[in-house]
């Protein structure tokens, strides 16, 4: 019957199929993914310093242009004041109160320039420590990359082989009943179930009384009502 071939088509299909999870999950290509998603996270990184970094420098310039530019007035107004005393006290006071502002606000923009300089520095270790780190996963990356190549192409070379026995097995089959297989198989998986004591093997729900008769009589493909697998019965088993 069609169902015994398609029986044996899904133990092939099957072991091709699990022997494709087997290679994805493969320990040093998960390895590989990881140093490779590391790579990228700190080329992330970088951009993100670098950013940083030129804000800050755009910031630093600013600020000492300000500083720079705040020198000269109070050089300039004392200069004035060494020259030419004030006629009142009040002008005096006024001066010098002017003079003191001149000299808090240079205080401040001193104090900027440190932080800057030292915010910058640390972002400067940062990259440093970066690039070493990248350095030494790419190295490792590349030596693993190296076997895993050949691993894979071995692996590649079997999954090939599985999927041709597969096709080889599949042209026995009725092609509308390969169809319906596929289109199980795209929610349950594997497609076909024994039935066992009654139940289907899939999901262990009980069968419905009339598809047990169907499938005694072995006319007609039965399909579990719960998970949708063909219900399956070898013939020594009916
Ligand atoms: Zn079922």
């Amino acid at each position: 019957m069609q169902l015994d071939v398609l029986w044996k088509y899904m133990q092939v299909d099957m072991e091709a199929d699990s022997f494709e999870t087997e290679m994805r999950q493969s320990p040093s290509r998960q390895k590989l993914l990881k140093q490779r998603d590391f790579l990228l996270e700190q080329q992330d990184n970088m951009k993100r310093i670098e950013g940083e970094v030129s804000a800050m420098t755009d910031r630093l310039d600013a600020v000492r242009d300000e500083y720079l530019r705040l020198s000269d007035l109070l050089a300039k107004d004392k200069k004035a004041l060494d020259e030419e005393t004030p006629e009142t006290k009040e002008e005096l006071e006024k001066a010098i109160e002017s003079m003191q502002r001149m000299v808090d606000n240079l205080s401040h923009y001193e104090q900027e320039l440190q932080r800057i300089k030292k915010d910058s520095d640390t972002r400067l270790r940062q990259q440093r420590e970066i690039r070493v780190q990248a350095a030494k996963t790419k190295m490792a990356y590349d030596a693993l990359k190296k076997s895993y190549d050949v691993e894979f192409k071995e692996s590649s070379r079997k999954l090939k082989d599985l999927r041709a026995r597969t096709e080889k097995e599949a042209k026995g089959v009725d092609p509308e009943l390969l169809e319906r297989y596929k289109w199980i198989k795209q929610h349950s998986t594997p497609p076909m179930a024994l039935l066992m004591e009654n139940q289907c093997g899939g999901c262990y729900m009980q069968l419905p009384s009339v598809s047990l008769k169907e499938l005694r009589a072995g006319e007609k493909v039965v399909e579990c009502e719960n998970c949708g697998r063909i219900v399956y019965v070898p013939e020594d088993m009916l």
